[in-house]
């Protein structure tokens, strides 16, 4: 049988295209080289940004995550001017650890009419014809499709088959972590981000009255964290500002961690018949924990924009066309990421917009849209928020 949509790949963007596509009326394989439901993706934080809230709602995702145990809150922003704390009303962050999110999306989309879930194989080839991507081969079998969809993460096979160019930028950071119970936080909020220019740490609420410890330091620092990754972890989290009370807390994990993550950037609508979506389109550095969120949202825009003229027949080409406009969120969203990833101590512009949203409401509202991936890049990053900046200072300085 011809599906109208296959999918490589059952993580967060693989699943979450598979159930709306589903949910639309489609007829959809989604293929998955892992056999067991639960087989996770490890290297992940799963904090999932504020930005991602609308759609997870509308989808009823939340409520499910919530249900399997989502721990649910803001954040609070530290910076050498101080404490940034999320006013009321502003989007709240999810976290759910992958070893329960994954089964639990791929759950979801199995449960989903329409939807068929191939566990145990994966996509090894890729069917043509007259210069259009018209299905996958799974080992022996071929899968014909009207649109391919590489869910495939960051290495995407898929793309690779299709000789997709990978744009790769470096990531001057390494990073950590652990999980913890009784953790006591002494920050403002459930959860804490520590810019330190240039290290990173995170203290994360998760499932189930877990605390992730996270750091994410300048690769200048490497050394001093191979010997004994949990103490200097554990280290790390008590050398920061309000650090969190670690004296009756106890590890439950090993400590997980990549010392070498690039950025990794690919055409996500390469050719006729075949796009990619999450990490296989845009693999962002993991710092400000962005990748779930845009899977999620990358996800949605795509069966938006194409599900209408895979149901009436229309033009797939137009469809596919929207979804890569849309897809320019993250793309500029991105372009800042990658020079974050540089792990660069802040510039005089962003030390100056630090200080200033400490005193005007209104910027720190957009700092923190903007840290949610709520709004698009260039509402933030413009010239009337350094004027204002520039402003606000000049008005409130003794
Ligand atoms: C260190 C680190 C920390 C991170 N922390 C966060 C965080 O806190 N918050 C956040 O939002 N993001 C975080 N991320 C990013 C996040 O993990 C990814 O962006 C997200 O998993 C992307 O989802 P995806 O569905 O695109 O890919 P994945 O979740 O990687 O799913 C891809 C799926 O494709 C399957 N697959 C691969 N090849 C094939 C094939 N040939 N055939 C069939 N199946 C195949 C894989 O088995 C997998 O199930 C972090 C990443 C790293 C590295």
């Amino acid at each position: 049988m011809t599906y109208d949509v296959v999918i490589a790949g059952a993580g967060v963007a693989g699943c979450t295209a598979a159930i709306l596509y589903g949910r639309a009326g489609l007829r959809v394989a989604i293929i998955e080289k892992h056999h067991n439901i639960s087989t996770h993706k490890a290297l992940c934080g799963h904090f999932v940004l504020g930005g991602a809230q609308p759609m997870l709602r509308r989808t009823g995702l939340w409520e499910s995550m919530v249900a399997a145990g989502a721990a649910v809150g803001g954040i609070a922003r530290w910076t050498a001017a101080g404490w940034s704390v999320p006013g009321p009303g502003l989007p709240e962050c999810i976290s759910l650890r992958r070893e329960k999110l994954d089964p639990l999306l791929r759950t979801l989309a199995a449960g989903t009419p329409g939807v068929d879930l191939v566990l145990g194989r994966a996509v090894t080839g890729l069917l043509e014809s007259g210069g259009r991507v018209t299905g996958v081969r799974v080992g022996d079998e071929e899968i014909p499709a009207r649109l391919v969809v590489a869910a495939d993460g960051h290495r995407s096979p898929v793309a690779r088959l299709a000789g997709v160019a990978e744009d790769v930028a470096p990531n001057e950071r390494f990073g950590l972590w652990a999980y913890y119970r009784g953790v006591v936080p002494r920050g403002p909020a459930g959860n804490h981000v520590w810019f330190l220019d240039p290290d990173v740490g995170i203290l994360v609420r998760t499932d189930h009255d877990l605390h992730m410890l996270v750091a994410f330091p300048a690769k200048t620092r490497l050394d001093d964290f191979q010997a004994d990754r949990a103490g200097a972890l554990e280290r790390f989290m008590a050398s920061l500002p309000d650090a969190p009370d670690l004296s009756s807390a106890e590890r439950v994990s090993k400590v997980i961690g990549t010392n070498d993550y690039p950025c990794v950037k690919r055409e996500p609508t390469p050719r006729p018949g075949l796009v990619l979506v999450g990490d296989a389109a845009i693999t962002g550095d993991p710092t400000p924990a962005v990748g779930c969120g845009w899977a999620f949202r990358g996800a949605e825009w795509l069966v938006e924009s194409t599900a209408p003229a895979l149901l009436g027949g229309g033009d797939l080409q137009a469809g596919v066309a929207a979804y890569r406009k849309a897809l320019g969120f993250v793309i500029d969203h991105d372009r800042y990421g990658r020079r974050d990833a540089l792990a660069r101590p802040s510039n005089p512009v962003e030390k100056l917009i630090a200080r200033a949203a400490l005193r005007d409401p209104e910027l720190a509202r957009r700092v923190y849209l903007f840290a949610m991936r709520s709004i698009p890049a260039g509402e933030l990053i413009n010239p009337r928020t350094l004027v204002r900046a520039a402003w606000t200072l000049a008005r409130t300085s003794p």
